[in-house]
């Protein structure tokens, strides 16, 4: 593999691929780095099924969200570097000895080359899983059009309907027209909701803008889409010195978007329940350990 990465829409152009790489805007360099994989019960029902998602964390990430649940291994890199046979390896650990419903890609655009390439020989011996694109939604239709067979299940956000606050909070520029296009291109490419949900976190001080992203898809798409309605922000790194970000969402945010969704004739998919928001709760990643496991 030789050449300069251009798989999201950042385009950055580092020369990742080859003797001579360095790393991109996002820290990926020319090997897939891996933080944690294993069974994941907690997706949306049509994902995690009867025996789990097949989770892949990868390392790094295309966005730097100051609210970062991951930020040891998105922000920093924690992982490690596998080699194309250990990343096959774990694609077929998941499918042969957990037993795992699909492969979930968990943030892959940086590493899709290698991704495609780990998975071949298994193919090759008639193991195969349906893949899920797990995704801020922060994608290249290009990228998307050319990784197509590495997405079954488009599991894509919709986080911002305002440039300014994706490049605020999420370091995103054209975060907009790129996630709206990334999920457009799902709804169309997927048989129109087969192997789509959006998912919108509503964030504190934003729940206008999840309304406008509701707005848009009944709009644009259609409200036959599964919406995946989240509560479960919860504060954490940078977010905890930067208002409005350093707290939950209120039930009142929240209600004006779940009511939203019912105004809009949304029928499929979920709606957390408000207690999700509660920081008890909170499965945050950046407690979940490396390596082979159990996710939760
Ligand atoms: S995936 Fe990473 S290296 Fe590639 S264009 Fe995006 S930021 Fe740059
Ligand atoms: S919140 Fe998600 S999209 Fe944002 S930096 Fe963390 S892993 Fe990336």
């Amino acid at each position: 593999m030789t050449g300069v990465c251009e798989l999201c829409p950042r385009r950055c152009r580092a020369v990742r691929f080859g003797a001579t790489a360095h790393p991109g805007w996002c820290g990926a360099m020319n090997a897939p780095r891996v933080f944690r994989w294993g069974p994941h019960f907690g997706e949306e029902p049509p994902i995690t099924g009867e025996r789990g998602s097949g989770c892949v964390f990868f390392s790094r990430c295309t966005m730097k969200c100051l609210y970062c649940q991951n930020s040891p291994w998105s922000w920093k890199g924690a992982g490690e570097d596998k080699t194309i046979a250990e990343l096959t390896r774990i694609f077929r650990d998941l499918a042969v000895v957990d037993g795992v419903e699909n492969w979930n890609l968990v943030s892959p655009t940086p590493y899709l080359p290698f991704i495609r390439e780990a998975v071949k020989p298994l193919f090759d011996e008639g193991i195969r899983l349906p893949f899920v694109w797990n995704s801020s939604g922060y994608e290249r239709v290009e990228t998307l059009e050319e990784y197509a067979d590495l997405c079954d299940w488009a599991l894509f956000d919709l986080r911002y309907a305002n440039d300014k606050s994706a490049v605020a909070a999420s370091a995103a520029p054209g975060y907009v027209a790129a996630s709206r296009a990334a999920v457009k291109w799902a709804w169309e490419r997927t048989g129109r909701g087969k192997g789509l949900i959006v998912r919108i976190l509503v964030l504190p001080g934003l729940a206008d803008e999840a309304i406008e992203n509701l707005a848009w898809i009944a709009t644009e798409l259609s409200s036959d889409v599964a919406v995946s309605i989240m509560a479960q922000y919860t504060p954490a790194y940078k977010a905890l010195e930067t208002p409005p970000f350093d707290r939950p969402v209120t039930r009142e945010e929240y209600e004006s978007v779940t009511e939203a969704a019912s105004d809009f004739g949304f029928e499929n998919g979920w709606i957390q329940g408000y207690e999700a928001s509660d920081p008890k709760l909170a499965l945050l990643g950046e407690n979940m350990g490396a390596d082979h496991g159990v996710v939760k």
